[in-house]
This record gives C-alpha cells, structure tokens and sequence, in this order.
C-alpha cells in the first residue's frame, strides 16, 4: 500500500476519513496539507490538547518514592566523585 497519489488522481476515489478532532468528512489528498484534519484549526486545536495532556503527565509526580531516591542517589554520586 502507498499514500503516493500522483498516479491515482484521476482513477481512484478520493479516500475520506473523519477529521480527528472535530469528525467532519475529510478527502485525504496532497492538496489538503492538514490531513487527517479537515482545516489548519483543527489540527492546531489537537497539537495543542495533546501538548497540554503531556504538560499535564508531566506536571504530575509520576515517579514514586524509590524512583526518586535511586535520581537522587544518582546525581549526588554524580556531583561527589
Ligand atoms: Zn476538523
């Protein structure tokens, strides 16, 4: 399988998919540089809500409390030796 249309343009369909963030139709072509987005909006609207949810993982204390100390041992032998 190839996303290579410069052949096909006149003899297939034009492929549809559903536009990731807001579900309108999308013709998935060369032409549409937002693909799989329907629109420039889209496309920023997911970029920034996937940014912001890994802003958010990353905010949060993920690491427990064993995990920390082996970072902390870590860099402590690090600045020593
Ligand atoms: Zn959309």
């Amino acid at each position: 399988m190839t996303l290579d249309d410069k052949h096909d343009d006149a003899t297939q369909p034009p492929l549809q998919v559903a536009c990731p963030e807001c579900r309108a139709k999308v013709v998935w072509t060369t032409n549409n540089p937002y693909r799989p987005f329907c629109s420039k909006r889209c496309r920023l609207l997911d970029l920034g809500a996937w940014a912001d949810e890994s802003h958010r993982i990353a905010g949060e204390p993920a690491m427990d409390e064993a995990d920390l100390d082996v970072l902390i041992d870590r860099l402590e032998r690090g600045g020593q030796q």
